[in-house]
C-alpha cells in the first residue's frame, strides 16, 4: 500500500469527523422492514439444480446477471439454489460491507432493475457518478452513486411523483409501466417535515426522456406541461369564485402559486426517498470506508459545497495539498516568496 493510501495517522485522524447522519432510507430501520435471507441456517441440500447444475463459475457468471428479485426467487427454489446464491462473492461482499443497501432495493421494490453484479461494482467506486468528488450514498431507484450535495441540488435525483408523469407531463399507462419506479417506505424524511405516506416515485430522467420520445422534444414537453398548469389554475380560479365572488384574479393567482409545490433541495424528503448511505468497498484491502468530512472546511466561508465533502484517506491528502495544512482548524497556505526583482537605479 502507498503512503497516499495508507490509514490516517493520529494527528490528520484530528482534523476529521465521521459523515453527517443524513434522513434517508438508512434512518427508517430497514432491518425490521427488510427481513434478509442471506444468514439463516439452512439444512444440507437434497436435491440438484436440474438443468441449472453447472459449473460453480458459471452459474456465478449467470447469477451475477440475474436482477435482485430474480436472484432472491431462485434462492427459494431448494436448498441447492440457496447455498449456491449465498455462496456468490459479489453478494456476500455485499451483505459483509453493505446490507442496508440491499434492505434499501427491496424496501422500496426496485429490485427487478438492479443486478448484483451492478450493486456490488457500484459499492467498489467512491466516486459520484456526477461530479467525481467521493459519493457518501447511493440512488437506490436506479442504482447510481451520488454524493449529498448533487442528490440535494440536481433535478434527476428529485424523483417525480406518478400522478404528475401522468398528468403534467401527459406519459400513458402502457409507457409508465416501463419507466424505473419504486414504493417510498412511509416516514420522516426531514426534521422540517411530517412524515410521509406510500408514494409510486419515478425516475425523473427517464421520464423526462419518455415525454421527449411521446412529444417530440423538450421544448413540446415545456409547452405541453405548461398548457396543463395553465387548465389547473383556470379550474382554481372558477372554484374560488364560486366561493368568494369578489376575490380579484391577481389574489387568487397569488394563492394558487403559494400553495404550489417546490423544490426545497435540502429540506425536501422527496430527494431522501431513493437515497441509502453507503460505504466505499476497497477490494485491495478489504475494508469498508464510510468517508468523512475535514474539519476546516466545517466552517469554510467557500459555501456549503466544501463541507458537504467527503474523504478517504488519499483524497483528504490531495485536499491538504491542494488548500493547505490545517492549522488551529483552519486551511493554511504557505505565503508564496517574493520574487526579488532588480534593484531600483
Ligand atoms: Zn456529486
Ligand atoms: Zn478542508
Amino acid at each position: 500500500m502507498d503512503e497516499r493510501n495508507s490509514p490516517l495517522t493520529k494527528s490528520e485522524l484530528a482534523f476529521t469527523y465521521p459523515p453527517y447522519p443524513s434522513d434517508n432510507l438508512g434512518h427508517l430501520e430497514l432491518d425490521k422492514l427488510v427481513r434478509l435471507s442471506y444468514h439463516r441456517l439452512c439444512k444440507e441440500p437434497k436435491h440438484d439444480l436440474g438443468v441449472l447444475d453447472l459449473p460453480v463459475e458459471t452459474l456465478n457468471m449467470i447469477m451475477g446477471h440475474l436482477d435482485l428479485r430474480s436472484l432472491m426467487s431462485l434462492q427459494r427454489v431448494n436448498r441447492r439454489a440457496f447455498h449456491m446464491v449465498n455462496a456468490m462473492p459479489e453478494l456476500g461482499a455485499i451483505m459483509e460491507y453493505s446490507p442496508n443497501a440491499l434492505r434499501a432495493i427491496f424496501a422500496i421494490k426496485t429490485g427487478r432493475f438492479i443486478t448484483c453484479r451492478m450493486l456490488f461494482a457500484k459499492l467498489c467506486s467512491y466516486q459520484c457518478e456526477t461530479c467525481s468528488e467521493f459519493a457518501g450514498y447511493l440512488y437506490v431507484l436506479t442504482c447510481k452513486r451520488v454524493c449529498y450535495h448533487c442528490f440535494t441540488s440536481l433535478p434527476k435525483y428529485l424523483p417525480v411523483l406518478r400522478s404528475d408523469a401522468r398528468e403534467r407531463i401527459g406519459l400513458p399507462a402502457d409507457i409508465i409501466k416501463q419507466i424505473p419506479q419504486m414504493k417510498s417506505v412511509p416516514g420522516r424524511y426531514t426534521a422540517l417535515h411530517r412524515r410521509r405516506p406510500r408514494r409510486t416515485l419515478m425516475d425523473a430522467t427517464a421520464v423526462r426522456e419518455a415525454g421527449i420520445a411521446l412529444h417530440g422534444n423538450a421544448r413540446a414537453v415545456e409547452c405541453y406541461s405548461k398548457k396543463v398548469a395553465a387548465e389547473k389554475l383556470e379550474a382554481y380560479r372558477v372554484s374560488r369564485r364560486k366561493l368568494e365572488p369578489d376575490l380579484v384574479d391577481h389574489n387568487i393567482d397569488r394563492e394558487y402559486s403559494f400553495n404550489l409545490p417546490r423544490d426545497e433541495y435540502y429540506f425536501n424528503p422527496r430527494r431522501f426517498m431513493a437515497i441509502v448511505s453507503v460505504p466505499f468497498i476497497d477490494i485491495q484491502d478489504r475494508r469498508a470506508h464510510w468517508g468523512f468530512h475535514c474539519l476546516a472546511c466545517l466552517t469554510d466561508v467557500k459555501g456549503i459545497k466544501s463541507s458537504d465533502r467527503q474523504y478517504i484517506a488519499s483524497l483528504f491528502r490531495d485536499h491538504l495539498q491542494e488548500d493547505g495544512e490545517i492549522i488551529r482548524e483552519k486551511h493554511f497556505t504557505k505565503p508564496v516568496a517574493k520574487i526579488q526583482g532588480p534593484n531600483p537605479p
